[in-house]
C-alpha cells in the first residue's frame, strides 16, 4: 500500500480502485438491505442471509466452472482439479487458496468467503497424480487458487515435488498463477523462506520441467517498486519464464496508454506479455466492466504502439462457457467487398447482406475451447456498444445462431448438479 497507491490521488487511485471496495460495487437496492439490517443492530443470521442472497446474485462460478470443469474420476468428482482444456490442469491446492492482494473485482472471490463449504481446494496431490497418470495429454498443470505463493516453501513443495517423478514426464509444463510479484515481492527476497522457494523453482527445472510463472499485473506501478524488481531478477535467475497477464478493468487500467507501458516495462525487465482478459461476468461486475468494443480498441492502441516482442500477448479474451473467445477486430462488409460484390452476395441470401453492408460487426475467435475442433473457428458478432460479455453476443448479418453449437454441451459431465445444487451440499 505504501509503495504503489498515491494517496493524494484516493479515491481515483488505479491500486486504490483495485484492493479498496468501492459502495458503487453493489447496486443501491443491495447496499441499502445491508445498511439497514446493520443500522437496527439485526441478528447476525438474517444478515448472513440477505448476504448469501446478495453473493448467489454475484454469479459466483462463471463459465460452467462448478458444473462442468471439476473432472469426474473413477466415478467421484475430483473438487481439487478442473479440467477445461485437454492439455491443461488446473490445480487448487486447499493452502493457496487465499491471497496477498484480494482484487476488488477478484473472479476467485467465492473461493475467500467459504461459500457454504464449496470450495475448489485439495489438501494432497494423490487425486492429482492419480488422474495425471491416466491422461497422457495433459502437458501443463497449473496451480492456481487464489495463490499459491500465500504457501511457505514447505507447503508448496507437498504440492509440487509429486508432479516432477518420471511417470508424470508428459507434463512438461508446471504453472504457477501468482500476483505476489506484485502485491508480496518480499516473498522472493526477504522472506525467511525466500531462498529456499527459488530453490524449489530450480528444483522443477531441474527436473526437465517448464516452470511458467503467470504474474497478474494490473498496472504498471506494480513493475516500479525496486522489491519488485528484485524479485523478478531473482525469479528469472533460476530458469522460470515469467508471463503477465490481467483482466482489463474500469477505474484500473482502461486505457491504451496503461496497457502499453506494463508491456514495455515488463518487456525491459524480461517479462513475456501473455494475455489481456475481459473482467468476467462475476461480481462486482457492473463497476468493473467494459464494452467489447472499447476492450478492443484499447488493445488495438496498445499493441500498436509496442514493438514486436509485447505482440506475443493475446486479447482481448474472454474466458466464456464454451472456451477462450478472443476479440480480433472490427469491420463492415463494405470494407471487403465491392458493391457488385455485396448486390450478388445479397441476391443469393434474401436482400440481408446489402442492408447490413455499413453495420460493424466484431470478428471473433476461440483461441481455446473445451472442444478442440473449435479452436480457430472464426466467427462474426453484431457490434453492439454497450456488450460486455459473451453471453450477451448475438450473430451478425442478421444469422439466427453462431456456427458453434452450446447449449447441447451443457449437459455433459456433472449432470447430476446444478450450481445451486452445489452451493447448497
Ligand atoms: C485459460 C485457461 C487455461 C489455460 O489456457 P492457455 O491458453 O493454455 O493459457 C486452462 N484452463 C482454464 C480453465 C482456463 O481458463
Ligand atoms: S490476485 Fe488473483 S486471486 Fe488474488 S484477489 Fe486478485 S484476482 Fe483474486
Amino acid at each position: 500500500m505504501e509503495n504503489l497507491i498515491d494517496w493524494s490521488k484516493v479515491p481515483n487511485d488505479p491500486v486504490f480502485q483495485l484492493v479498496f471496495p468501492q459502495r458503487e460495487m453493489l447496486d443501491p437496492e443491495q447496499y441499502h438491505d445491508v445498511e439497514t439490517l446493520l443500522r437496527k443492530g439485526h441478528a447476525q443470521d438474517s444478515l448472513a442471509r440477505v448476504i448469501q442472497r446478495i453473493r448467489l446474485d454475484l454469479n459466483p462460478y462463471p463459465a460452467g466452472q462448478l458444473t462442468h470443469n471439476v473432472p469426474i474420476f473413477e466415478g467421484r468428482p475430483l473438487w481439487g482439479l478442473q479440467h477445461k482444456y485437454r492439455e491443461t490442469v488446473l490445480f487448487f491446492p486447499f493452502h493457496g487458496q487465499s491471497c496477498h492482494a484480494y482484487c476488488t473485482y477478484c473472479f476467485r472471490w467465492a473461493q475467500f468467503i467459504n461459500m457454504e463449504g464449496v470450495k475448489f481446494a485439495s489438501k494432497d496431490t494423490v487425486d492429482l497424480v492419480a488422474y495425471l497418470k491416466a491422461h497422457p495429454d495433459v502437458t501443463d498443470v497449473l496451480i492456481t487458487g487464489g495463490d499459491p505463493m500465500i504457501m511457505r516453501t514447505t507447503l508448496l513443495r507437498k504440492y509440487l515435488e509429486p508432479l516432477l517423478i518420471p511417470e508424470l514426464d508428459h507434463v512438461q509444463n508446471i504453472r504457477i498463477g501468482t500476483k505476489a510479484i506484485a502485491s508480496w515481492p518480499y516473498r522472493f527476497v526477504s522472506e525467511p523462506d525466500a531462498d529456499d522457494c527459488l530453490r524449489l523453482f530450480e528444483e522443477v527445472i531441474a527436473a526437465n520441467r517448464h516452470l511458467a510463472i503467470m504474474g497478474h499485473f494490473s498496472h504498471p506501478v506494480e513493475l516500479e517498486p525496486e522489491i519488485a524488481r528484485a524479485a523478478i531478477q531473482r525469479i528469472r535467475n533460476t530458469g522460470a519464464q515469467i508471463r503477465m497477464q490481467a483482466p482489463i478493468i474500469r477505474h484500473v487500467n482502461d486505457d491504451p496508454e496503461v496497457w502499453a507501458s506494463i508491456w514495455r516495462t515488463g518487456v525491459r525487465l524480461g517479462l513475456i506479455p501473455y494475455y489481456m482478459f475481459v473482467e468476467r461476468d462475476t461480481g462486482a461486475r457492473n463497476y468493473f466492466e467494459v464494452p467489447l468494443v472499447r476492450a478492443y480498441e484499447i488493445y488495438r492502441q496498445a499493441y500498436a504502439s509496442v514493438s514486436g516482442l509485447s505482440r506475443p500477448v493475446q486479447g482481448p479474451t474472454m474466458s466464456a462457457f464454451p472456451g477462450k473467445v478472443r476479440i480480433m477486430g472490427v469491420i463492415t462488409l463494405r470494407d471487403i467487398m465491392d458493391d457488385r460484390m455485396i448486390e450478388t452476395f445479397s441476391r443469393a441470401h434474401g436482400g440481408v447482406p446489402a442492408i447490413h453492408a455499413d453495420e460493424p460487426v466484431l470478428i471473433c475467435d476461440f483461441t481455446q475451447a473445451r472442444d478442440p475442433a473449435l479452436v480457430k473457428t472464426v466467427f462474426f458478432a453484431a457490434l453492439d456498444p454497450h456488450v460486455t460479455w459473451f453471453d450477451q453476443l448475438r450473430p451478425a448479418f442478421a444469422r439466427e445462431r453462431f456456427p458453434f453449437a452450446d447449449e447441447g454441451d451443457r449437459e455433459r459431465i456433472l449432470p447430476s448438479y446444478s450450481v445451486t445444487e452445489c452451493l447448497l451440499h
